[in-house]
C-alpha cells in the first residue's frame, strides 16, 4: 500500500457553490484525509491517501465537480512524506471572508429532483417546492450574508425532523441545501380568482383549468411573476397585448420541452444545450416559418423551459406552450409581491396561482442568442446573477452606475466584479427604486464600500445625477465615461484583454465628447483612453427624440441630404420647415437611426411602438443578396458617407427591387464599410484586434457575417461572451476605465 501526500490548488470561482460539500463528500468516498482553505484565487488542499485514489480524484474533479463551478486550473504537488491527517478539516483563512459572501444564482430544478417530483412513492411526490444541492432558488430569496436559511425567505418556514436529517447527512444531496424543505415543513401554493379571493381545491389544477378555459393567469416564479395563457389561439394572446396596453414586443413562449420548441423553431445543438441548461435562459430562437406573429413580429422567438417544480406540474400534458411574459404595466419592474399582484393586475388577470416563498429579489428572466456554443446576452439576469466575472488583477472597489435605458450596475471587489441583474429603464420611478435598492443589497452581500463611483458623460442620465449626488455626498471621485469608450471596455474586460484594439461600437446614441451625439463609432482605446478614428456622416434627427419613434422623419432627413425626392414621406412640409430653420434637430451618427431611417425607407417600419424595432424588422425582411451599395468614406476622422448608398437604394427600389433583397444589401453594405474602416484603422495603428460593442450587434444578420469577414482579413474578433452587447454591458467597461484612472492615480500618489 502506498501513501502519498498531495497538495492540490484549484483555481476559478468554486466558492459559494457547493463546492466544499462535494469536496467533502468525494474526500469521504475515497477514503482520504486533509484539509481545505479557500485563497484569492479558488481553494488549496492538502489530502493524504491512496495514490490510487489521490489520482482519481484529481482526474474526475473536473467532470464530478458541481455544474456552478468554474474550474481554471489544477495545480497538483505530490510528496512522500505524510502528515497523519485523521480527518477532513476546513481551515481558516484572510480571504475567508469574501469567499463566503459568494452566493449561487438561482438554478433549475434538476434532473434528480424532477425524477422525485414524479415519482408517487417519493415523499416530495407532486410538491412544488422541491430542491437540493444543485437547484433550487437562491439570490432571489437571500435577505443578508452570510447565506443561510436564517437570512432567507425560507426562514419562515421551520425544518421539519425528516427534512432536518437530510439536511445534516453529509451523503445526502440536500446536505446544507438552504432552502430544503417538503409539504409538511415548506411553502404552500394557492390560487386566487380574479379579486384575489382564495379558491379553495388542488391550485395547479385550477390554474391549469382556467389556462385551458383561455384565462390569462399570473404564475409566480423565481424571480418575479409571468403573465401566462395559451399560446395557439392569436385571440388571447391579442387580449392580453390589450390588457397589458402592450402592442407590438415580442413575447416569450415557455415550451414543456425541447421538442415543443422545436415544433415552432429551429433548434441547434448548440441552441438546445442552453436552453435546457440548468440556467434555462430565455433563448432566442428563429421561427421555422412565418408565422405566431400574435407573439413575435420579427424571425426569432425567445423559449424557455419550465425551470421551477412549480412550471413543471402547471404544464403537466396539457401544454405543448404557453405565452408566458413579465407581470408588469408598460416598463414598471416585473411584479414579484403577491399583494401588489393582486391589487395592480385587476382587469388584466384573471386568476392568480401564487405561494408564500418571498421573492426577496426581483430578477427578470435572463435572454440570449446561442452564439459559437455559448450564451450572447441581451439581458443577463435570471441564472447568471450574481456569479462574478472574474478580472486578471486585484480592483479598487468601485461602483459603475451603467446607463440610463437598459440600467445595470457593477461593483468590484478583489478579482472579482459583479454586475447586478437586468433593471430596466430608470426613467421610471418604480425602476429607479429598484436600482439603487439593488446598488444597497450588492453593497450589502459582497460587504463592498466603493473608493471611487464611475458613470455615463450624459449629465441628464438619472444614473449619472445618482453618481454625481453620491460622489459629492460621500466625498469621493467621480469618473465619467464617454459612452462608445465603455462599451469598448466593457468587451475588453469580458474577454479579460487589456492591450489596446480597434472597437467597433455600434449603437442608437450616446454622448460624445464633441457635445453630440454619437453611435456608428470607430474607437481605438483601452482602459486608459481612446481616439475616435471613424463614424459615419451625422444625421439630423427632425424633432430629436421624436424621430427615434416616428422613424419617417429619419427616412426624410437621409433623402433629402442625399438630395432625393422626399414628396413620398409623411409631413413634408413641417420637415421641411424645422431642417431649413435647423429646429430641434440635433445631429446624430448613432447605427440606429440609420437602420430605423432605412428600414422607413424601405416601408418596413415607418413608425415604431418600442426602440429598436425598426432594425429589428429590417433584419427579419432581408432575404438572399449578395450585393453591396457603393461606400464612400472620407475625412478625419474617417466618416461614412450614407449618401451614395441612400441614392443606390432609392434607385434600386425605383427599378421594383424587393425590400427584402435592399434590406440585405443595406447590411451588407455596413459589413464592408466596417471591414474598410478597421484595416484603415489597422493601416495607421498596427493594432489587430477588432472588439464589437454596442446594441446594433443584436442584430443576427450582421454577427453572422462581420466576424468571419474581419477574421478573413487576418483580425481577432472580440465579443460580448458574460455580460450584454448592449447598454446593459455598460457597467462593466466604465468601472474598468475608471479603476484604470484610480490605480494610475494612487500608484503616482503613493
Ligand atoms: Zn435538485
Ligand atoms: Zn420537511
Ligand atoms: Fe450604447
Amino acid at each position: 500500500m502506498s501513501l502519498n501526500r498531495a497538495w492540490i490548488h484549484i483555481r476559478g470561482i468554486v466558492q459559494g457553490v457547493g463546492f466544499r460539500p462535494f469536496i467533502h463528500r468525494q474526500v469521504r468516498e475515497r477514503d482520504l484525509r486533509g484539509t481545505i482553505k479557500n485563497t484569492s484565487s479558488g481553494v488549496e488542499l492538502e489530502l493524504e491517501g491512496e495514490r490510487d485514489a489521490l489520482e482519481r480524484f484529481v482526474a474526475e474533479l473536473p467532470e464530478k465537480a458541481p455544474k456552478l463551478a468554474v474550474i481554471e486550473e489544477v495545480e497538483v504537488r505530490w510528496f512522500d512524506d505524510c502528515k497523519g491527517f485523521t480527518g477532513f478539516q476546513i481551515l481558516g483563512s484572510k480571504t475567508e471572508a469574501l469567499r463566503d459572501t459568494l452566493i449561487s444564482p438561482d438554478i433549475a430544478v434538476c434532473d434528480d429532483c424532477l425524477r422525485e417530483l414524479l415519482d408517487p412513492a417519493d415523499r416530495r411526490y407532486r410538491y412544488p417546492f422541491i430542491n437540493c444541492t444543485n437547484c433550487g432558488p437562491r439570490f432571489t430569496i437571500i435577505r443578508d450574508v452570510p447565506y443561510d436559511r436564517a437570512k432567507t425567505s425560507m426562514s419562515a418556514f421551520p425544518m421539519c425532523p425528516d427534512c432536518d436529517r437530510e439536511y445534516h447527512d453529509i451523503e445526502n444531496r440536500r446536505y446544507h441545501a438552504q432552502p430544503d424543505c417538503c409539504a409538511n415543513c415548506g411553502p404552500e401554493v394557492f390560487f386566487l380568482d380574479a379579486d384575489g379571493k382564495r379558491i379553495p381545491g388542488d391550485a395547479i389544477e385550477l390554474a391549469r383549468k382556467a389556462l385551458k378555459a383561455g384565462k390569462i393567469i399570473a404564475v409566480k416564479g423565481l424571480g418575479g411573476i409571468h403573465l401566462a395563457c395559451r399560446c395557439d389561439d392569436p385571440e388571447i394572446a391579442k387580449m392580453l397585448r390589450r390588457r397589458k396596453q402592450r402592442d407590438e414586443k415580442p413575447f416569450a413562449v415557455m415550451c414543456r420541452d425541447v421538442s415543443c420548441a422545436e415544433k415552432i423553431c429551429r433548434v441547434s445543438e448548440e441552441e438546445r444545450a442552453i436552453l435546457d441548461g440548468f440556467r434555462k435562459p430565455i433563448v432566442l430562437l428563429e421561427k421555422r416559418e412565418a408565422g405566431l406573429r400574435h407573439v413575435s413580429e420579427n424571425g426569432y422567438v425567445g423559449v424557455m423551459l419550465p425551470y421551477t417544480p412549480l412550471h413543471v406540474l402547471l404544464f403537466g400534458d396539457d401544454f405543448d406552450m404557453l405565452v408566458m411574459t413579465s407581470a408588469n404595466l408598460s416598463d414598471t419592474p416585473m411584479m414579484t409581491d403577491n399583494d401588489e399582484a393582486v391589487k395592480n393586475l385587476r382587469g388584466i388577470a384573471d386568476g392568480f396561482l401564487l405561494h408564500n416563498r418571498r421573492i426577496q429579489t426581483r430578477c427578470d428572466d435572463s435572454l440570449c442568442w446561442a452564439l459559437d456554443g455559448r450564451e450572447y446576452f441581451a439581458r443577463r439576469s435570471r441564472g447568471y446573477v450574481p456569479f462574478p466575472i472574474r478580472a486578471e488583477r486585484a480592483l479598487e472597489p468601485i461602483l459603475a452606475c451603467g446607463a440610463e435605458q437598459k440600467a445595470s450596475f457593477c461593483l468590484s471587489r478583489e478579482n472579482y466584479v459583479f454586475p447586478s441583474q437586468h433593471i430596466g429603464d430608470l426613467k421610471n420611478m418604480e425602476t429607479f427604486e429598484a436600482y439603487t435598492g439593488q446598488i444597497a443589497h450588492f453593497e450589502r452581500l459582497f460587504d463592498i464600500r466603493p473608493k471611487a463611483l464611475a458613470c455615463d458623460l450624459h449629465p441628464d442620465y438619472l444614473s449619472t445625477e445618482y453618481a454625481a449626488e453620491r460622489a459629492e455626498r460621500e466625498e469621493i471621485p467621480l469618473i465619467r465615461v464617454q459612452h462608445h469608450h465603455a462599451h469598448l471596455a466593457s468587451c475588453m474586460a469580458d474577454n479579460l484583454v487589456s492591450e489596446k484594439v480597434i472597437g467597433l461600437i455600434w449603437d442608437g446614441t450616446g454622448l460624445g465628447t464633441d457635445g453630440t451625439s454619437w453611435g456608428a463609432e470607430c474607437l481605438i482605446g483601452d482602459f486608459k483612453g481612446f481616439e475616435r478614428f471613424g463614424s459615419i456622416r451625422p444625421i439630423p434627427l427632425i424633432g430629436g427624440d421624436l424621430a427615434t419613434k416616428e422613424t419617417e422623419r429619419v427616412a426624410f432627413a437621409l433623402l433629402r441630404e442625399a438630395g432625393l425626392d422626399t414628396s413620398n414621406v409623411g409631413n413634408v412640409a413641417i420637415y421641411e420647415t424645422m431642417l431649413r430653420a435647423g429646429l430641434n434637430c440635433p445631429l446624430s451618427s448613432g447605427m440606429g437611426r440609420l437602420f430605423d431611417g432605412v428600414s422607413a425607407l424601405l416601408g418596413i417600419k415607418t413608425k415604431c411602438s418600442y426602440e429598436g424595432q425598426g432594425a429589428i424588422l429590417l433584419e427579419a425582411a432581408a432575404t438572399e443578396d449578395d450585393g453591396v451599395f457603393p461606400i464612400v468614406s472620407e475625412g478625419a476622422p474617417l466618416r461614412f458617407d450614407w449618401r451614395e448608398m441612400i441614392r443606390a437604394i432609392v434607385t434600386a427600389r425605383e427599378a421594383g427591387e424587393a425590400a427584402g433583397r435592399l434590406a440585405a444589401r443595406f447590411m451588407n453594405t455596413l459589413v464592408e464599410m466596417a471591414v474598410q474602416m478597421c484595416k484603415a484603422a489597422r493601416e495607421q495603428s498596427g493594432i489587430k484586434t477588432v472588439a464589437l460593442s454596442g446594441g446594433s450587434f443584436q442584430n443576427m444578420y450582421l454577427m453572422a457575417r462581420l466576424p468571419r469577414r474581419l477574421e478573413n482579413e487576418g483580425f481577432r474578433v472580440l465579443r460580448h461572451r458574460r455580460v450584454s452587447t448592449n447598454d446593459e454591458g455598460l457597467s462593466l467597461g466604465q468601472l474598468m476605465i475608471a479603476e484604470a484612472a484610480l490605480h494610475g492615480s494612487l500608484n503616482a500618489g503613493g
